[in-house]
């Protein structure tokens, strides 16, 4: 990017700059230009304190050169009324003053802001040096105030941008959250007239009239399942998130009751070791993903086989890791990190009822927690499936409950045995 290029280079400005110099003698004037001639800068002359004050207005100077014995306003008065300007508070002033300035008068010259001398007879070589390093100094200042200013207009770019995408990811949001919304309700009217229609006309139906029925039925459920996971899914990003510490044995067994049903069905056998453990974490989020982790650690079981799961914790220094366990039928080590993405599916949805947004929705509410998620797994060997969240080490203080608002949207319906979500 150009912006960041200008940023990198050395802090300089090719700029010329302007010096004044003031003096009531256009002799002594002279001398002085022709002596930081060389330096190819522009000098300005004025003739009096007045004059330098009116000039100092209009234009940007990188240093004064201010004779101090003008008749009027002398040198020292001069330099005052310039200090007295905030814009002008920090320009350097040389003062240019005979050779048998008194200490005091060399003190009274500082008092007023000065930041050198210049004696007179001048020297050519010391004048030319003093000023070039003003001027250095003034270009090296520029440029620095350019970079400040490049880093405050890419600021505010960026600001600009990330409003920007803000905006449309919400605007997103609620499109996504209409659409699904608005998708559900034919669903459910097709549902409810496919039910209506074999009530009422079932005795005419033959067998195959009857089972394309029940498919029309099954395929809605179906879909109406991945569009209330998808808003499960999408509210997760927006909806807004209070930590609080949470004791992992309630959360787990709120998910247990929450899918028991599943559980008796499927005659799993349950072993929870008891956590003594509090996280930082969001109740209603938790209980969803220990519900998903276990829904499918009991659903990927192999034929004949009685699914065991165990869930136990450790923890790893400042953080507390659940496992979810299994004997199921396992990942290929190489699938263990896409199954996370939404709509990721490894099985048959013939032999394994799903969406695939069960895991999307487990990685992205532990992400929004502060936490990681992850898998251990092999074909055939069962698998290991862990959230980590943060330790709460606190004493206990009263926990609000969260929003009614806030819930995600629940993934399970206790009715649907035969389809159960993940
Ligand atoms: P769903 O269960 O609805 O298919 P998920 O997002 O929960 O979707 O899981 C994605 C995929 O990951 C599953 O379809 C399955 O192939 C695989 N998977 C998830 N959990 C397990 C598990 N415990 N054992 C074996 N495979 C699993």
């Amino acid at each position: 990017m150009s912006d960041t290029a200008t940023l990198q280079k050395p802090p300089t400005s090719n700029e010329t700059v302007n010096i004044l110099m003031v003096d009531d003698s256009p002799d002594k004037l002279l001398a002085m230009e022709s002596i930081l001639q060389s330096l190819g800068q522009n000098l300005i002359k004025a003739h009096s304190g007045p004059e330098a004050l009116r000039l100092l207005l209009k234009q940007e100077f990188a240093v004064i050169l201010l004779d101090v014995n003008m008749p009027g306003m002398d040198g020292f008065e001069t330099a005052s009324m310039i200090r007295q300007r905030p814009s002008l508070e920090h320009i350097p002033i040389l003062f240019v003053t005979a050779l048998s300035t008194t200490d005091s008068d060399i003190f009274k010259g500082y008092s007023f802001g000065a930041v050198d001398y210049v004696l007179t007879p001048i020297l050519p070589e010391i004048l030319r040096t003093k000023v070039g390093v003003f001027v250095e100094l003034w270009r090296q200042k520029r440029a620095l105030q350019q970079q400040a200013d490049t880093l405050l207009k890419l600021n505010q770019d960026l600001t600009g941008r990330a409003d920007q995408l803000t905006a449309a990811n919400k605007e997103l949001e609620s499109f996504c959250y209409t659409i699904a919304h608005d998708l559900r309700a034919p669903l459910r009217a097709m549902e409810g007239l496919t039910a209506a229609l074999v009530e009422d006309f079932g005795s005419n139906l033959d067998e195959v009239g009857h089972e394309s029925a029940d498919r029309i039925r099954q395929a809605a459920s179906r879909m109406d399942q991945m569009i209330q996971e998808l808003l499960a899914y999408s509210r997760l990003s927006f909806v807004h998130l209070d930590l609080q510490p949470i004791r992992l044995d309630e959360i787990i067994k709120d998910a247990v009751t929450q899918i028991d049903f599943d559980l008796r069905q499927k005659k799993a056998r349950l072993q929870v070791k008891r956590s003594r453990h509090r996280v930082l974490g969001h109740q209603p989020m938790l209980v969803q993903v220990v519900s998903n982790l276990i829904t499918n650690a009991v659903k990927f079981c192999a034929d004949g086989m009685t699914p065991e799961v165990i869930v136990r914790e450790e923890r790893h220094g400042d953080f507390v890791r659940i496992w979810i366990e299994d004997n199921g039928i396992g990942i290929a080590p190489e699938h263990c990190e896409r199954i996370f993405r939404i709509f990721e599916r490894l099985h048959d949805r013939d032999k394994y009822s799903g969406t695939g947004i069960g895991l999307a929705i487990v990685q992205k509410a532990i992400a929004r927690m502060g936490g990681k998620v992850g898998v251990e797994s092999e074909v055939g060997r069962g698998s290991r499936f862990w959230f980590e969240l943060k330790l709460h080490t606190e004493p206990d203080r009263p926990i609000t409950s969260p929003r009614q608002d806030e819930l995600p949207e629940p993934t399970t319906d206790p009715k649907a045995s035969d389809s159960p979500p993940a």
